[in-house]
């Protein structure tokens, strides 16, 4: 049998079939080393590491694996997921046009506005629900870069990633990806015309709560990703070696803590779709939801992990819900082993465009029975 045949759920879980040539471990070391040596005359002993900032052995099996699951030609690693984003954006040239949506990821949506206004980048924000303003907003020959997420945070709307590849090429333009929610468990956006396929590597890929870490995947080995790469090494936004062998360590479950997490969030969507103390269930796998037909072609396998509860009584009730759960953690973040309840208006402050009455939950691994009990006890 051929690598080639191998579902990626199997290489996955053996970390690409690792065995360490000289040990035989079947587990990578931790690569602490900052430096590496030369010979006498004075080539280095490996072709590829010299300097830690540069390139770092321990970075390699996970970024292989990354390569892989996405199905693009290379991948990079980044201390954190806004580290990753930002060097994206570093590439792009004063007087340059970027189009985003107008939900997504704050942290990130509140830096770009910010780093654009400052850096002389025109930037276009643009509704993600509403259609043909994608069309409407880019700007042909003028803008470098289109930024999408989906599903998106915390609304879970849906971009088509085919149709935004296709306005951001015909416009000249790259499409970067926060892929950060679904994984490539469930959505690979290069196969769907993306250029670059951004994570939050803190979120599932690493899925334990324990390291910050981001990840950068591209298409193709370009001009800009050669750039991407010098932002890296120069900026030295690089992953520490412990944490990049956590990373690869966390990775080798992906499949299995992404599988149970989507099909528990699809019956705790179920199952509160019609509650009567909840507004709305905000999730891409309810077809009552406006981007589950998108959802439906573009995912595979899942709709994800996550979901958000708007509740009746506005604010108020939404934390006394948040208040009364006993198995969800009240907590930020996303994509861990442990179940997340969050009130995202009172993370974001006055400027969110997040409804008040909205509670954010990131589903777990742990016995949906116990995460449904906890709700119903709650909302009750
Ligand atoms: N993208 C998404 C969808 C996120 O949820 C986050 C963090 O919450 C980020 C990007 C930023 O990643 P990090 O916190 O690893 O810098």
């Amino acid at each position: 049998m051929s690598d080639e045949d191998l579902s990626p759920e199997t290489w996955t879980a053996q970390g690409l079939h690792f065995a360490d040539r000289v040990t035989g471990a079947v587990v990578p070391s931790i690569s602490p080393s900052t430096t590496f040596a030369r010979d006498d005359q004075y080539r280095l002993l490996s072709a590829s590491h010299s300097y830690a900032r540069d390139e770092n052995p321990g970075f390699e099996v996970a970024e292989q694996m990354l390569t892989r699951l996405e199905g693009g030609a290379s991948a990079l690693l980044f201390s954190s997921g806004m580290a990753a984003a930002m060097s994206v954006i570093q590439t792009l040239q004063p007087g340059d046009h970027i189009v985003a949506p107008k939900v997504m990821y704050w942290g990130l949506r509140n830096w770009l506005l910010k780093f654009c206004n400052r850096w002389g980048i025109d930037i276009s924000v643009y509704d993600s629900t509403v259609p043909d303003e994608l069309a409407r907003t880019v700007k042909a020959g003028r803008t470098k870069l289109v930024w999408i997420e989906t599903p998106c945070n915390p609304t879970w709307d849906v971009v088509d990633i085919g149709e935004a590849a296709r306005i951001a090429h015909d416009a000249g333009a790259r499409l970067a990806v926060d892929s950060t929610v679904p994984t490539p468990v469930l959505t690979r956006p290069i196969e769907h015309g993306a250029d670059i396929v951004m994570h939050s590597a803190t979120k599932y890929l690493n899925g334990h709560g324990d390291v910050v870490a981001g990840a950068l995947v591209t298409a193709q080995e370009d001009e800009q990703w050669a750039r991407i790469r010098e932002v890296r090494a120069e900026g030295g936004a690089i992953l520490g070696s412990f944490e990049a062998w956590l990373l690869q360590r966390g990775m080798r479950t992906l499949f299995i803590r992404v599988g149970k997490a989507s099909a528990s969030a699809l019956r705790i969507a179920e199952h509160f779709e019609n509650h009567r103390q909840l507004e709305r269930v905000l999730y891409p796998g309810l077809p009552s939801h406006p981007g589950y037909d998108i959802a439906r072609r573009q995912m595979r396998g899942g709709f994800g992990g996550m979901l958000s509860l708007r509740v009746k009584g506005g604010e108020e009730a939404a934390l006394l819900v948040a208040k009364r759960c006993r198995v969800f953690i009240r907590a930020t973040s996303l994509g861990g082993v442990e179940s997340l309840i969050e009130h995202r208006y009172s993370i974001e402050g006055p400027s969110s465009p997040i409804p008040k009455d909205l509670l954010r939950l990131s589903i777990g691994i742990e016995s949906v029975d116990d995460l449904i009990a906890d709700l119903e006890q709650a909302l009750s």
